[in-house]
């Protein structure tokens, strides 16, 4: 049987909602067989996150270079990476790889405010992974904190589309579900056109790891060789379902629902 495969270089959500156990219940749904990097350990659960404990660079690469000589994936994305030192790591074995389908999820800060990356590191990830990226995928807060400007209009939100994509990045898609409206609304930007996905906005506090699930559903499509707007428009429809269909899982911002 020839599978699809696909990595995730991330971090670990103890409470399963986000993060690593998202990326890999994503995968497992879209009939990829998944591997993983971790990249920090946190203890979490639907009420916030209690600590935060990254892994050594050794040990990053390691993982990385255990499954790169192996169980080479199709296509791979990066979630929370926490420090300048993982990424820079991470970026180098990119690089010495050959990796191309790149996603890069640019995690920031959790929903209850946790950093996920350290302040000083949104330079390194600019300079270093963005320029390796296939398909960036940030949400409107973490687009502002790349291009350095706020985004309230669908013209910024093209603009910072262009400007993501002049640092090097092959496509852009820049998610509309922090902003407000009835329609929350993704934008996906190739150096021509722009190309947009809507969808309704749903009224729920259950949407943790909402961002790991929809990188990692595009990973899945481009590592069975699909092609950036259809990947992009299956995650799309992915994500949607699984917040219309969330579990109720937990007393505070539960989990989407993987199964949807
Ligand atoms: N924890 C980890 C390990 C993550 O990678 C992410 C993803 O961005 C989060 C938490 C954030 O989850 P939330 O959707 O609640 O902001």
């Amino acid at each position: 049987m020839d599978v699809a495969k696909a990595l995730t270089i991330a971090g670990s959500d103890s409470g399963g909602g986000a993060g690593i156990q998202a990326d890999l219940k994503t995968f497992q749904e879209l009939d990829v067989f998944g591997t993983s990097a971790l990249t920090a350990v946190t203890a979490q659960n639907t009420l916030g996150v209690q600590g935060v404990y990254p892994l050594s660079v050794d040990a990053v690469k390691e993982q990385i270079q255990s499954v790169g000589t192996d169980i080479a994936p199709g296509a791979l994305k990066t979630g929370m990476l926490f420090s300048s030192e993982i990424i820079r790591t991470v970026s180098d074995m990119i690089q010495e790889f050959q990796w191309e389908k790149l996603v890069v999820d640019p995690v920031m800060i959790a929903k209850g405010g946790s950093a996920l990356l350290q302040k000083e590191a949104i330079k390194c990830l600019k300079k270093n992974l963005i320029p390796l990226a296939y398909c960036i995928t940030p949400n409107l807060p973490e687009a502002e904190e790349i291009v350095g400007f706020s985004i309230t209009n669908r013209e910024q939100q093209e603009l910072a589309a262009q400007s993501i994509y002049k640092m090097g990045a092959k496509h852009v898609v820049i998610k509309g579900g922090h902003g407000d409206g009835e329609q929350a609304t993704d934008l996906l930007y190739d150096g021509e056109d722009f190309h947009f996905f809507t969808a309704s906005r749903i009224q729920t506090k259950h949407t943790h790891g909402t961002g790991c699930t929809y990188s990692a559903a595009i990973t899945a499509e481009l590592a069975k060789g699909r092609p950036i707007y259809d990947a992009v428009s299956t995650a799309k429809s992915f994500i949607q379902d699984a917040i219309e269909n969330q579990l109720g899982i937990g007393a505070g911002h539960g989990p989407t629902n993987h199964w949807a």
